[in-house]
């Protein structure tokens, strides 16, 4: 990708700042280039903490002889182009802030070699100044060598804390991203010795290396999915760890977010270790709001909150998080809830995700949530066909402080909405007092619930997708995948997506469920006719 200069327009929409407070700002500046530029693996070197020398070597893509220095000029770029870009940025970098701001307070030296040229190139900058450029052999991908940090400032360089504190800063910048990218291979040298050697790994493998067998046995696994995203990660609950370590990433990102911090500290209270993984389209994140992108926001703050600290809780309340059916005894016994002339038999739950349930000599897994989406719908639109749809008259009715922009939505969309269930008025300027909710809706999270509607409708006319407000509603109102669902209620869910007219889809055409027959189940498994239980491969 060509490197080019940001225009003045896209400069002023970006949050620029001075991004180089230490040698680990460097280090972290660095290790993103490289990993933008689609590194495999990625070398660290120090020297007396980064104050003498920090040099960063990957594998990437490496960059273009005649772009080399460009790279240094001031919002030089090759990862962003318009405006639209800034709103789903998908790289780390985009401001083309990092290697200017580096060479202007070191000495400089880059090495770098694309794929399919022969010789690559060396650069040399001193105090920002380029004092050399010329043709030089290097490895495919980039090498970034920076010397004498702030020898031109020697201000900074005396704010700069001892060597203990700045490699602790170094390391920590370095495990960030060593979780965060187990599958790429990272090495940390200090003073020619080196303190990590790792080769690419699973994201368990990882933390094993980085934790230790003692801390991470003790690291229970969550995973949730909800409208905002996907939240997995890792938590470590020992009573004896009063002190607390929370990562958070937000699509691999390492970030701050009050929203995230508040709904994993209301879930989790005390102390104890919490690595935690946001997945979310980027154009629901802003990362455009830190100098140093340390922080992010979100378009749905309060649905990032309600993932994180459901999927918490239930981790918290059930201990069981992420279950396969082995792991959950009671899911093998038969359903206790089968009643005479019901259809499917609840087995159990596979991830909490997933119905497994016989019927008609067919083994069927059920999307629950596709499924619960199906059964709010088929209810919605027998309601809507009624005379007066089946509402819910909330006790003390729920305000809404609204934007101008979502008043307008939702007086744009108020008849479907009533024609669903919802009663609603006007309450002073701005606000909006829900009344009635449709019956399907539980009566708790009506909040929640109404900001994720408000949200869909926004999202429907930004996309011009074509879902209906039942659609949504139901959409909205379904358990979600996740989600840990008791027996008898899988069987109620069974029951009453047995009852619904179109059983293969969900509100939104897409399949609920797969199947497969016991007969095929027993010819794999070479159970066919005449086959006895002692028969084995060997036989
Ligand atoms: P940004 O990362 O915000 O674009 P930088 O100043 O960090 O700004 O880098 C400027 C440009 O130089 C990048 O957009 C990229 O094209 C190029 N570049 C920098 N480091 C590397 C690297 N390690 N590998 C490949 N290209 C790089
Ligand atoms: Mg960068």
């Amino acid at each position: 990708m060509k490197i080019h200069i940001l225009p003045p327009h896209l400069r002023q929409q970006i949050a620029a700042g001075e991004v180089i407070e230490r040698p680990a700002s460097i280090v972290k500046e660095l290790i993103e280039n490289g990993l933008d530029a689609g590194a495999r693996q990625i070398c660290i070197e120090v020297e007396l903490a980064g104050r003498q020398l920090i040099r960063v070597t990957d594998d990437g893509a490496g960059i273009a002889p005649e772009d080399v220095a460009l790279a240094f000029e001031r919002f030089a770029t090759s990862k962003i182009h318009e405006v639209r870009d800034i709103e789903s940025i998908q790289t780390f970098g985009f401001r083309g802030e990092a290697l200017p701001s580096i060479a202007a307070v070191s000495r400089v030296q880059l090495l770098t070699r694309p794929h399919g040229t022969e010789l690559g190139v060396c650069a040399r900058l001193e105090g920002g100044r380029l004092i050399g450029i010329r043709e030089a052999g290097s490895p495919v991908g980039t090498s970034v060598e920076v010397r004498d940090l702030f020898y031109n400032t020697p201000v900074r360089r005396k704010f700069l804390r001892s060597l203990r504190v700045e490699l602790s800063h170094i390391i920590g910048v370095f495990t960030t991203f060593a979780i965060a990218f187990p599958e790429r291979a990272w090495s940390l040298i200090c003073d020619g010795k080196a303190l990590f050697e790792l080769a690419p790994a699973s994201y368990r493998e990882r933390l094993l290396a980085l934790y230790g067998q003692e801390v991470t046995a003790q690291l229970e696994a969550f995973d949730g999915e909800g409208l905002s995203g996907r939240v997995w990660g890792s938590l470590g609950r020992d009573p004896s760890l009063s002190r607390r370590s929370y990562r958070f990433f937000v699509n691999r990102r390492s970030v701050r977010n009050a929203s995230v911090y508040r709904a994993a500290h209301a879930a989790l209270g005390g102390g104890g270790i919490l690595i935690l993984f946001l997945e979310i389209a980027p154009e629901l994140v802003d990362v455009n709001v830190h100098p140093a992108k340390r922080e992010v926001r979100f378009r749905d703050e309060e649905g990032v909150y309600d993932l994180v600290a459901s999927t918490l809780t239930r981790l918290l309340t059930s201990r069981s998080g992420v279950v396969g059916v082995a792991e959950r005894e009671e899911l093998y016994r038969p359903s206790p809830a089968m009643e005479a002339g019901e259809l499917f038999q609840a087995v159990g739950q596979v991830e909490n995700t997933f119905l497994l349930a016989a019927a008609h000599g067919h083994l069927y897994l059920v999307d629950q949530h596709a499924a619960h989406e199906r059964v709010l719908y088929d209810r919605l639109l027998q309601a809507i066909a009624g005379a007066e749809p089946p509402r819910r008259h909330l006790i003390a009715p729920q305000v809404l402080v609204l934007a101008s922009r979502e008043l307008e939505l939702l007086e744009s969309h108020r008849s479907e909405l009533e024609t669903c269930g919802f009663v609603m008025e006007q309450f002073g300027p701005g606000a909006v007092a829900v009344r009635a909710i449709p019956e399907i809706i539980p009566a708790r999270g009506v909040e929640s619930f109404c900001r994720r509607l408000m949200q869909r409708l926004r999202d429907d006319t930004a996309e011009r997708r074509v879902e209906t407000v039942p659609q949504m509603i139901a959409c909205l109102g379904a358990v979600k995948a996740g989600t840990a669902l008791s027996l008898a209620e899988q069987q109620r869910l069974l029951r009453d997506w047995g009852h619904s007219h179109q059983l293969h889809a969900c509100a939104h055409n897409r399949p609920v469920y797969f199947r497969i027959s016991l007969d095929e189940v027993r010819r794999k498994i070479g159970r066919a006719a005449g086959s006895c239980d002692t028969w084995s491969p060997q036989a």
